[in-house]
């Protein structure tokens, strides 16, 4: 018999909600002007979509947004010299930097301030990454995996910190640290590393989602890093995994051959995609009514909004 099961927590953490009724409220306080936002407020092409509509116009470099023009920093962060790029042409800035990433800039402040080199374990050109090692482009080394842990060359004799992107694969994360600290007697982490509570959460659902379900479906964009991360977990638990961005990615997957089906998503996934999804496996493929698997409770306004003009 055909199973559907929806685990939680999945979807929008409290970063991502905060960055997106950030701009929600924007656009309701500034109807009529055109609102700007470096680069994706989250990484999902369905919240960009939707923000779009209601008239957000989403830019890649801070001189796209017309001089005295109002610029939105996204959830993943920037670096003081877009700051500084952003204040020199008269912009009227509304931070929407998750709370997380704004504290491991301030851990990359703080080491570097004690001229202490800092190791930023993450994806290079990943827009958190870019942001947090730009608060010390000189004393910030990236690693991106345990080959470059083991190759990366620092005095040994001396501290050496550590801070990570806050979406990788906790277990990923520790497997790396554990080469670091075997290199560099002196290494200072973060208690916990900086992997954030959602990230962990969600790993650890869809862990356990794939003890239940032969199948996983992670709902989530391709350049959203903790939606693949859920992929790589489903899967080293055992479980067929997809990524799935559109209900088009659907349509390749033979359902009939398929009996037990959990779902999840991305921090950035809206709720409304999870209901087309589970609203296409039951009424064309078949499936049931979907069962709630529950392995964590969260609470998705941690944060208050930031100021607004
Ligand atoms: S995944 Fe974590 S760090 Fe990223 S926006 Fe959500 S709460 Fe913040």
């Amino acid at each position: 018999m055909k199973r559907l099961v929806v685990v939680k927590p999945h979807g929008f953490c409290s970063g991502v909600v905060r960055a997106v009724e950030t701009a929600r409220m924007v656009l309701s306080r500034h109807p009529g002007e055109r609102i700007y936002c470096l680069h994706e407020i989250v990484h999902n092409e369905h919240v960009v979509d939707e923000l779009s509509r209601a008239g957000m116009v989403f830019v890649k470099r801070v001189e796209e947004a017309p001089e005295g023009s109002i610029l939105l920093f996204s959830a993943h962060g920037v670096a003081p010299e877009v700051r500084r790029a952003a204040e020199a042409r008269g912009l009227r800035v509304i931070d929407a930097t998750c709370p997380f990433v704004a504290k491991v800039h301030a851990s990359v402040r703080r080491f570097a301030s004690q001229g202490i080199p800092i190791i930023c374990i993450g994806h290079r050109n990943h827009d958190e990454v870019v942001g947090v090692s730009g608060e010390a482009p000189d004393a910030v080394r990236i690693v991106e995996d345990g080959s470059d842990a083991e190759r990366i060359s620092l005095p040994t004799d001396r501290p050496v910190a550590v801070v990570t992107q806050t979406t990788l694969g906790a277990e990923q994360v520790d497997g790396i640290v554990s080469i670091l600290r075997d290199r560099f007697p002196s290494l200072r982490v973060p208690a916990g590393t900086d992997v954030c509570y959602a990230t962990r959460n969600r790993q650890r659902a869809v862990r356990e989602l794939a003890r239940h379900c032969g199948c996983v479906l992670v709902l989530g964009s391709a350049n959203s890093s903790n939606s693949q991360r859920l992929v790589e977990t489903a899967r080293t638990a055992g479980a067929e995994a997809h990524l799935v961005r559109s209900l088009e990615d659907l349509a390749a997957i033979d359902w009939r051959a398929r009996e037990s089906v959990g779902i999840t998503s991305g921090a950035s996934t809206p709720e409304h995609f999870l209901a087309d999804v589970k609203a296409y496996l039951q009424e064309r493929e078949g499936f049931p009514e979907a069962e709630e698997l529950v392995v964590a409770v969260e609470d998705p306004h941690l944060f208050r909004l930031p100021e607004c003009v």
